[in-house]
C-alpha cells in the first residue's frame, strides 16, 4: 500500500488530470445540457491529456463517468437526460495515466438550486473537509470515518453506509476501505505514503438506498436529494497533499 516515489509522482499526474477534468467541465454544468454531452466532453478531456477514462467498462460500466442527478447517490448512467434548473449532480471522474489513477467525485448545482439542496452541498463538501483533517501518518481509518460521520450527524444527513473510500493506485479500488463512518483509533493505520480517496456519500432525507433496474444507478429510498464529494490524497510526512485539487 505504500507508494514509491515513482508511483507517486505519476498518481500526481492522474490526479491532476482528474481535477482539470472537472474545471474543465464545470462551465458547461447548465441547464439544457444532456449528460450524455457531459461525457462525451469529459471523455474528450481525459483522452487529450494522454490519459484514459478509469470508469469506461470498469466492470461493463457503460461510460467514461458517473453522472448521478438529484436522488441519484452514485453510479448515474450519462444519457439523453437534459438537466434542469433547480437539480443537483454529481459528477464522478476517474483517468488513468500510464496505469495509475486518479479518482474525484463532485455535486454541482445546475442553475439556481432550494435552500435545502445548497444545505445539502455545503455541509457534504464540508464532511469531506472533515474526513481530510484526520489524515495524517499514525491517525487511523476509523478516525477519518468518525470525523465524516459525526459531522454529518450534527447536521442530520443520512450517511450512505453500503459505499466506501479506497485506496487508489494501479487499481481504481485498492485496499483499504475507508468508510464513511467508525469508531476513532480503529481500523488501518495511515502510513506515509498510502494514497486514498475519502468520499463522503449524504442525504438529505434517511440514509436508506437501493438500486435501480439498470444494476447500476443508486438511489435514496426516499427520493430526497443526495451529495457525493470526492478527493484522492496521498499521506505525507506530515499530512497530506490532495492530488485531485482544482
Ligand atoms: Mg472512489
Ligand atoms: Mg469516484
Amino acid at each position: 500500500m505504500i507508494k514509491s516515489s515513482e508511483e507517486i509522482e505519476l498518481l500526481r499526474i492522474a490526479g491532476k488530470i482528474v481535477g482539470d477534468t472537472h474545471n474543465y467541465l464545470k462551465p458547461y454544468i447548465k441547464p439544457g445540457i444532456t449528460t450524455n454531452e457531459l461525457n462525451k466532453l469529459a471523455h474528450d478531456f481525459i483522452i487529450s491529456q494522454g490519459a484514459t477514462p478509469s470508469f469506461l467498462n470498469y466492470d461493463g460500466f457503460p461510460a467514461s463517468i458517473c453522472t448521478s442527478i438529484n436522488e441519484e447517490v452514485v453510479h448515474g448512467i450519462p444519457s439523453d437526460r437534459v438537466l434542469q434548473d433547480g437539480d443537483i449532480i454529481s459528477i464522478d471522474i476517474g483517468a488513468c495515466y500510464k496505469g495509475y489513477h486518479g479518482d474525484s467525485a463532485w455535486s454541482y448545482p445546475v442553475g439556481t438550486i432550494d435552500e435545502d439542496k445548497k444545505y445539502l452541498l455545503e455541509h457534504t463538501e464540508q464532511a469531506l473537509y472533515e474526513g481530510l483533517s484526520m489524515v495524517k501518518p499514525g491517525n487511523k481509518i476509523g478516525d477519518i470515518g468518525y470525523a465524516v460521520e459525526k459531522y454529518a450527524l450534527a447536521y442530520k444527513l443520512g450517511v450512505v453506509k453500503e459505499l466506501v473510500g479506497h485506496g487508489v493506485g494501479k487499481h481504481l479500488h485498492e485496499t483499504p476501505d475507508v468508510p464513511n463512518y467508525g469508531n476513532k483509533n480503529t481500523g488501518m493505520t495511515l502510513r506515509k505514503g498510502m494514497v486514498i480517496a475519502i468520499e463522503p456519500m449524504l442525504n438529505l432525507g434517511s440514509a436508506d438506498i437501493y438500486i435501480l433496474d439498470d444494476d447500476w444507478t443508486i438511489i435514496t429510498a426516499d427520493d430526497k436529494p443526495s451529495a457525493h464529494f470526492e478527493h484522492t490524497v496521498l499521506v505525507t510526512k506530515d499530512g497530506y497533499e490532495i492530488l485531485t485539487k482544482r
